[in-house]
């Protein structure tokens, strides 16, 4: 904890740019639900970002704990507008049976009575139709018993296959984009959303990707992942190297932050790989090699801290 921390402080030493403390009212959030990779951490739970613009509520990912998370800040999973997908690496879709069943539940945290809506790139429907499939006793149990809306465990799954809006409802508009997480691991996207002349951008699972540059110019909140291993274990294992290759590196993020000049560079999915011998970087370490290419607004992410977005960006650790 100390480490997360002192390397947070070091982080925000660029947010007094900001001009933090004369923020006003905003109904633009967005907040990073879970900030792990697969590796099960008791403080960072799987990938998942809570974006709330006006009177809509987007999931983008449904990693590990995204029903702790979300009733944490007590919202409820039957008020979720959309659940998007960036792509069906485990991490990222674990959660999606737990949101949308345990969403279904009559207790305040569940409560859905519409279908429950997911749009990804190709892959969304099969997904949705297999865990059906897989749940189809649970479902039939619960209409039976507990007398739950048929409505509220529907599904209805959206499908793209290239770039462009995804969403567009109640003033917030959300674009997908694909990204490039590596030659086998297709489709891959990210996804920007505009609010009343704002913008957040999650960048998915990528490795350095000009797409994440070109949608993330200008965001207010720029969202990117962040994959590292110390040389000495880069050098020893082809496994790592491999990983690595599908993931940014802190100084590789720090160039797209340079290009892309977000009022504020966040750090999600943070992979930080290790070994028996080797320990994994600090997040110190993170922060000085984006250092080396970027000297711009920095915070590196923590679940349940939240961006307030408006004519400034205001980092809000959970419970301050
Ligand atoms: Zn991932
Ligand atoms: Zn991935």
């Amino acid at each position: 904890m100390l480490k997360i921390l002192s390397a947070s402080a070091v982080a925000l030493c660029g947010l007094l740019l900001l001009g933090i403390e004369s923020q006003a009212q905003t109904d633009f959030k967005v907040t990073l639900l879970g900030t792990a990779s697969p590796s099960p951490r008791p403080t960072r739970f799987g990938p998942s970002t809570l974006v709330e613009a006006g009177d809509k509520k987007l999931l983008i990912d449904m990693g590990r704990g995204v029903p702790i998370r979300l009733w944490q800040l007590k919202v409820p999973m039957g008020k979720i507008d959309a659940h998007f997908i960036t792509h069906y690496h485990s991490d990222h879709v674990s959660g999606v049976p737990d949101v949308w069943l345990t969403g279904w539940l009559s207790p305040p945290f569940g409560r859905r009575t519409t279908p429950f809506r997911v749009i990804g790139p190709t892959g969304a429907k099969s997904l949705m139709e297999n865990l059906q499939k897989a749940y189809a006793l649970d479902i039939r149990i619960r209409v039976a018993d507990e007398k739950l809306p048929p409505a509220g465990v529907a599904v209805k799954a959206e499908e793209f296959s290239k770039d462009g809006a995804v969403f567009d409802e109640g003033g917030v508009k959300v674009t997908a984009f694909e990204v490039d997480h590596g030659d086998a691991i297709k489709p891959a996207y990210g996804y920007r959303v505009d609010y009343k002349g704002h913008s957040a951008v999650i960048s998915g699972d990528t490795r350095y990707n000009k797409n994440v540059i070109k949608y993330g110019t200008g965001a207010d909140v720029l969202i990117h992942e962040v994959g590292s291993a110390r040389p000495e274990l880069m050098a020893s294992s082809e496994a790592v190297r491999r990983i690595i290759a599908h993931h940014t590196t802190p100084k590789e993020c720090g160039e797209v932050f340079a290009q892309a000049k977000p009022k504020l560079a966040v750090y999600t999915h943070i992979v930080l790989l290790s070994s028996e011998k080797i320990s994994e970087p600090t997040l110190e370490d993170v922060v000085a090699e984006t250092r080396q290419t970027y000297s711009g607004p920095l915070q590196l992410g923590e679940d349940l801290m939240a961006f307030e977005i408006g004519e400034v960006v205001t980092v809000k650790p959970f419970g301050k």
